[in-house]
């Protein structure tokens, strides 16, 4: 086995990490961390510490680390046919099993899935058959997408485009041309705090309208919006959000793509977040919890009103010309048809929804009272603790001070891991769906310790 330091050594010098600090991490400022098992909510690395992971990983290990079901159903998958594609009609017993149990499962008037690796592709492919369909309809310049600030649908060229955080923008030449982005339905960072729930509501729906106008309804095809925002806070929508919008994308034909990435497959503590408030999207697009992250494997789920269309183009032009390798890969299907059946045998849907109010009300008891606690928020097992400078004056902290970096490093001293969310300063949780209460208990201790260290 190789010791520590030479996997440091090979790491520093060979590994380019997803959204990592790349000098500071190749000049070892930054050590790697080397994972190497788990069970349940706890991860453990190579130095030995067990940790209970509060965040699921990128929150996608839904049913928790270690779940043998699923490890058997890959070993056997990979040994009686690892690869076949899925081009030209071919599928395994598992990609279309898997297809009925999403469908299954989906809101009422969903039709269909197509099988991507990841979150990104799927949202690219999304974007492309929406602009497919508006081509099929006639009308070539209806193609824009509305996305929000502080959305995150992932970081390709036209996702990281959707994604309306700066970081993911700058330097890249991004965002592109057919990207509008609206305001955030952010209600405690709203710009004018003398607006109530509703009126920010209304708000949201009126900038919405604004901007539809100014570009012109023609040219608008979709707006994509995930259920509660994940990277960009962890902010549920403020009361009767989903419907406002959804009255406004109804009057102008547009689109409206969901993107359950992470709410899908019960975070919310119902099986889709659509469901959870209401929404009646176009498409769905689904990847993490689909598989509780044991195999890459993404989905965008079409609803009728576009799969109608969507055949027509190709009775004109044969077969479409979209798909990808690894589309519906049997491993990661397999993945996918053990992890549903484990989150119904675990009740694990109504779990998030138990457990995520306790570990709520857990967090308030231990914080809810510090000078440095804004606001404490979230839905189903999706939580956020938002720090302020000064609460009274909701004054935010210079990004200098990295409030919510320290906050973090100090509650994984406590053996707890959460994350620092991007361009805010908030510690994010959302644990696997399999929490205990008594985890729950441990995880909001242990922040009221890491907040008291580092903020006093
Ligand atoms: N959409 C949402 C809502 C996400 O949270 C993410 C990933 N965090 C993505 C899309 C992109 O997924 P991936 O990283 O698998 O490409």
């Amino acid at each position: 086995m190789l010791t520590n330091d030479q996997l440091a050594a090979w790491d520093r010098d060979h590994f380019f990490h997803p959204s990592t600090a790349l000098g500071a991490h190749a000049r070892g400022e930054t050590p790697p961390r080397v994972m190497s098992g788990g069970d349940g909510v706890f991860i453990e690395d190579r130095d030995g510490n067990r940790l209970l992971d509060a965040f699921a990983g990128l929150y996608c290990v839904n049913v928790g680390y270690g779940r043998r079901q699923i490890a058997d159903a890959i070993a056997a998958q990979a040994q009686q046919l690892a690869y076949y594609h899925a081009y030209v009609g071919h599928g395994t017993e598992a990609s279309i099993t898997l297809a009925k149990m999403i469908l299954d499962r989906a809101p009422q008037g969903m039709s269909k899935v197509f099988f991507g690796l990841g979150g990104s592709d799927a949202n690219e492919t999304n974007i492309k058959l929406v602009w497919y369909y508006n081509n099929i309809l006639g009308r070539p310049e209806k193609k824009k997408i509305v996305s929000r600030w502080r959305g995150y649908h992932g970081s390709g060229l036209m996702t990281g485009s959707l994604t309306g955080l700066k970081l993911f923008h700058d330097k890249f030449d991004l965002p592109l041309a057919q990207v509008v982005h609206t305001e955030a339905p952010y209600f405690y960072r709203r710009a004018d705090p003398s607006l109530s729930e509703a009126e920010f509501t209304a708000h949201c729906a009126a900038e919405l309208e604004t901007l539809i106008d100014r570009e012109g309804p023609e040219t608008i095809a979709a707006f994509i919006g995930e259920p509660v925002l994940g990277t960009g806070g962890l902010v549920p929508p403020p009361a009767g959000y989903w419907d406002a919008i959804q009255k406004v994308l109804d009057r102008h034909d547009i689109l409206l793509i969901a993107d359950e990435v992470v709410t899908g497959f019960g975070r919310l503590g119902s099986m889709f977040g659509s469901d959870h408030y209401g929404m009646r999207p176009d498409l769905i697009t689904i990847a993490k919890g689909l598989t509780s992250a044991y195999a890459p494997l993404s989905g965008s789920i079409f609803g009728d009103r576009m799969w109608q269309v969507l055949m027509q183009g190709t009775d004109e032009n044969g077969a479409i010309g979209h798909g990808w390798t690894y589309s519906a890969h049997p491993i990661g299907a397999a993945a996918g048809v053990a992890n549903l059946k484990l989150i119904d045998e675990m009740g694990l849907v109504a779990n998030a929804g138990a457990v995520g109010r306790h570990l709520r009300a857990a967090l308030r008891d231990a914080v809810g009272d510090h000078p440095n606690v804004g606001d404490i928020r979230g839905e189903g097992m999706m939580a956020a603790v938002e720090l302020v400078k000064d609460r009274d004056s909701r004054t935010f902290f210079d990004p200098t001070e990295k409030a919510a970096i320290r906050v973090v490093a100090a509650l994984l001293s406590e053996g707890v891991i959460g994350r620092a969310m991007p361009q805010s300063d908030i510690v994010g949780f959302a644990p696997p769906l399999c929490l205990t209460t008594d985890e729950a208990d441990q995880v909001a201790t242990a922040l009221g310790k890491a907040i008291r260290s580092v903020l006093g």
